[in-house]
């Protein structure tokens, strides 16, 4: 007999720790929901070369990070490991971008990275992510933004902090990339990091190694390169976020790990987590149609971490008020009382009543052990001599505190003792 484990880097969601993670991924939703976005799903895999244009060559995730894979038709697939490049493909394959803009999706899901695992990075994890396209207005960046920062700040979390940049465009972002460029080659740097000189120079600015870092310090900044439409877009989503209370901190170094980005970058850190930090992070993505072989695009997106959000819940000690998974369980004592109240159950179901049942034919103690361990409030108990009486015992499991209720008025009793009409 052999027993397998999950893959290395991977984990099982499993009751109760998984109800979290479905309320992270409500407490994102919900305001995307509210707020003019529509849902997306796009399948877990795409052509491989999606994710190298629309990444980018260059990056760890298309050089590293991707699980590929040959199928048995020649055809050249990769788990998807972000979510943008997929929703962008599908949204112009839909031709959605022809109809009104912006369009706004929003989309949940797994995705892929083969990274060395450790605490908040695993190889599947699990995102929210939103895209708003086809729109250039510093108001559609500031909505996303504010919507996250309000998504984290309802789950009850106080040290998130927003990390603001802007990358510049097609205009000003060449000439900084060459005065950086330049500027870095007169360091002294490792092979690897040489090579990313040419390819990829705004990530040696994310390098997080102190031998780099002490180089750095005078490096261009591409904040002193902007020009006046970038300069003046980005004050603009500024100004937007401060008038909405979202406190942000200017961070010209943020550069992120994909290359598709343009002017507004962003980043949802938590102190708490140690070296895995970010909880969210996206940004306007003005090119990326044009690098996946659509048309002139503007856009602008996020995705936020579940896991990482849900490990930063645990560093803050917060718990969620959820609603109970059951809020009656029935105890039945012999056969004609495990019908009563199986039918019973089914009605408290159909009234939209959490009930749960207790099931194996277990003796009355085992069932009442079921009973607390389900965090229900009620106990529904049908004895014997309850039946002869056309009565149940309904227990509230808190107070302790028992009494009869007529057998043709349980479903009526408890509907109304839990709030329902
Ligand atoms: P990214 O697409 O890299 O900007 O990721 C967006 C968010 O997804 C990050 O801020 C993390 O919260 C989360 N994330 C990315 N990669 C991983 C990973 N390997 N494990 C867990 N969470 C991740």
């Amino acid at each position: 007999m052999s027993t397998f484990s999950a893959p290395k880097g991977t984990y099982d969601l499993l009751p109760p720790d998984s109800a979290d993670y479905l309320a992270v991924r409500e407490a994102f939703s919900a305001p995307l929901r509210r707020s003019g976005y529509g849902y997306v799903e796009t399948p877990g895999f795409e052509h491989t070369e999606l994710f190298s244009r629309g990444v980018g060559e260059s990056t760890d995730i298309v050089t590293k990070e991707m699980y590929t894979l040959t199928t048995k038709g020649g055809d050249e697939l990769a788990l998807r490991p972000e979510g943008t490049a997929s929703v962008l493909r599908a949204a112009l394959q839909a031709n959605l971008h022809r109809g009104a803009l912006p369009v706004k999706l929003w989309y949940s899901g797994s995705y892929y990275r083969y990274e060395r695992p450790q605490a908040g990075r695993y190889r599947h994890f699990s995102q929210v992510g939103a895209e708003a396209l086809g729109a250039e207005d510093p108001a559609l960046d500031a909505e996303l933004i504010v919507l996250a920062a309000d998504a984290y700040r309802s789950l009850g979390l106080r040290h998130v902090r927003l990390l603001l940049n802007s990358l510049g465009d097609r205009e000003c972002r060449p000439v900084y990339r060459a005065a950086l460029q330049d500027f870095l080659r007169g360091l002294d740097l490792d092979e690897d990091t040489r090579r990313r000189i040419e390819l990829n120079p705004l990530r040696v600015l994310d390098d997080k190694r102190e031998s780099v870092q002490r180089q750095l310090s005078g490096a261009p900044m591409m904040r002193d390169h902007l020009c006046e439409g970038c300069k003046s877009y980005h004050e603009q989503v500024r100004e937007l976020l401060t008038a909405q209370g979202v406190a942000f901190e200017d961070d010209p170094r943020l550069v992120r790990g994909l290359d598709y980005y343009t002017r507004t970058t962003f980043e949802f850190v938590h102190d708490g987590l140690g070296s895995q930090s970010a909880v969210g992070g996206g940004g306007r993505y003005d090119g990326l149609s044009e690098m996946i072989g659509g048309p002139e695009l503007p856009s602008v997106g996020w995705a936020l971490g579940v896991d990482r959000t849900v490990l930063a819940l645990r560093a803050e000690g917060v718990s969620l008020e959820l609603p109970p998974a059951t809020e009656v369980f029935a105890v039945p004592v012999g056969e004609e009382a495990r019908r009563e109240l199986f039918t019973a159950v089914t009605e408290l179901r159909r009234q939209g009543v959490a009930a749960d049942f207790a099931y194996g034919g277990k003796g009355m103690k085992n069932a009442m052990k079921s009973a607390n361990r389900s965090g229900a409030r009620y106990a529904l108990v049908l004895g014997d001599r309850d039946l002869t009486e056309g009565v149940a015992q309904l227990k509230n499991l808190e107070s302790g505190e028992q009494r009869p209720v007529p057998l043709d008025r349980v479903v009526t009793e408890v509907c109304a003792k839990l709030g329902r009409t």
